[in-house]
């Protein structure tokens, strides 16, 4: 995270790893028309909310962004963020913004990892390259995730690993994706992963895409071990096969989930939809309180992870899940049913504009907007609220991710 000071002519100037209220020398990078960027080179007067970063590879790899400074200050500044973001980009006058809500955990709060493999180098990914940098542990992992890798590192011999991609559950278990570039054997690594490491239910391995576009993209297939994953999340029990997503801070991902659900404030005849919905988690949790929920999602295996999982809990009756692109299957459904309550969850982009026009066009009585990019999120908000059609409500930032610059939050917009 940044702070920001002012060149001469008035320009913006961002400092990286600066705290906001600190003196700093820097030097600039890049200036643009309106604003520019600069490298610290050194701090002159520091923030009494600096902190030593506690990871050796802090500042070069880009994991995290948030370690020189305390977690309540980094908290504080995820509150800003989204601030500025809705007020601005949003323009909503005076955003109701709540307090972020902070993690339990600070450190190996992480149930999923991907571990990056390049020529000699096995780690994470440097700060704003594709460069891999040698590393033998993440302190946002578990233990056991990595110990697994580094069993991996040092025991991969000639297979062409790519990535590493351990998922860890509330009781331990592991099911462990490795993804290679090129066709190879990697039963005989799998066996002896499952001998080291009781707590390892499967191993998959992924045959890369050519040009893959994440650590899974491609097919999976299972080389070890039996048993299926499952999660435990808001009293209800999650399949998750490696490549459905599912929230990487379990603990946190319960209160997500929660205080989405206040906000929805669902009464037991609501008929609600679930845009964005990954392997149904919200939308089972919204199903034991309402009389229906719709989800939709474009990845296969996660809409068969949903559906299974909605039966797991005895809510099959309840829930119906389409597999598709967001616009095109809630552009359809959106005609012939009224929704009391949308939540959407959308990646990073945000919202498809086609999405947002259904929305408007048969506007359901609250919007439950949960999002990872509050850039987007306040680009939706100023559309849905442009025409008066939804009134945003409030806020709250939820911290998923400690240590790092990510922002998650919740917003509740409400229509008359
Ligand atoms: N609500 C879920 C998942 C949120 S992540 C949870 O909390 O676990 C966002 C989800 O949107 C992912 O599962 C992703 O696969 C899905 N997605 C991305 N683009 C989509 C699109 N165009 N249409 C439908 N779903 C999409």
């Amino acid at each position: 995270m940044q702070g920001v000071g002012r060149l001469s002519d008035g320009r913006a100037c961002f400092v990286p790893f600066a705290i906001p209220g600190e003196t700093v020398e820097a030097e600039i990078i890049n200036a643009k028309d309106r604003f520019a960027n600069a490298r610290l080179l050194s701090v002159l007067e520091s923030s009494e909310d600096r902190a030593q970063p506690l990871c050796p590879h802090y500042g070069i790899c880009g994991g995290c962004q948030a370690q020189h400074m305390t977690y309540e200050r980094a908290l504080k500044m995820k509150r800003d963020r989204v601030y500025d973001a809705i007020k601005r980009l949003g323009g909503v006058a005076e955003p109701c913004v709540l307090e972020t809500i902070a993690s339990k955990k600070t450190l190996a709060y992480r149930n999923k990892a991907e571990f990056a493999f390049k020529g000699n180098c096995a780690g994470a990914f440097q700060a704003g390259s594709h460069r891999v940098i040698d590393i033998n542990a993440c302190p946002l992992q578990t233990d056991d995730a990595n110990a697994v890798f580094r069993f991996i590192k040092e025991n991969r011999g000639n297979l062409p690993v790519a990535y590493v991609v351990p998922r860890v559950n509330a009781e331990g278990e592991m099911l462990l994706t490795i993804s290679i570039e090129k066709s190879a054997d990697i039963a005989p690594l799998a066996n002896k992963l499952m001998k080291e490491f009781p707590f390892l239910l499967s191993v998959y391995v992924c045959l890369l895409n050519n040009r893959p576009a994440h650590a899974l993209d491609g097919a999976c297939r299972r080389v070890a071990g039996t048993g299926e994953f499952t999660e435990t999340l808001c009293g209800l029990k999650f399949s998750v096969s490696p490549r459905s997503f599912f929230q990487v801070n379990h603990k946190q991902a319960e209160t997500l989930y929660e205080t989405a659900l206040e906000f929805a404030n669902l009464k037991e005849t609501d008929n609600v939809a679930d845009i964005y919905c990954g392997a149904g988690t919200i939308s089972l949790a919204a199903a034991q309180k309402c009389a229906f929920v719709t989800g939709v999602e474009i990845v296969e295996d996660a809409v068969k992870d949903a559906r299974r999982n909605a039966e797991v809990n005895g809510l099959s009756d309840k829930t119906k899940f389409y597999a598709g692109d967001a616009a095109e299957v809630y552009g359809k459904i959106y005609k012939k049913q009224r929704f009391d309550c949308v939540i959407v969850d959308p990646p990073r982009k945000g919202m498809d504009v086609k999405v947002v026009n259904a929305l408007l066009a048969a506007p359901p009585e609250r919007i439950v907007y949960v999002s990872c990019n509050p850039a987007t999120l306040a680009r939706d908000i100023k559309l849905l609220t442009a025409e008066g059609v939804f009134k945003f409500e409030k806020a709250v930032p939820v911290d998923m991710f400690p240590m790092t610059e990510h922002v998650e939050s919740i917003v509740c917009l409400a229509h008359d």
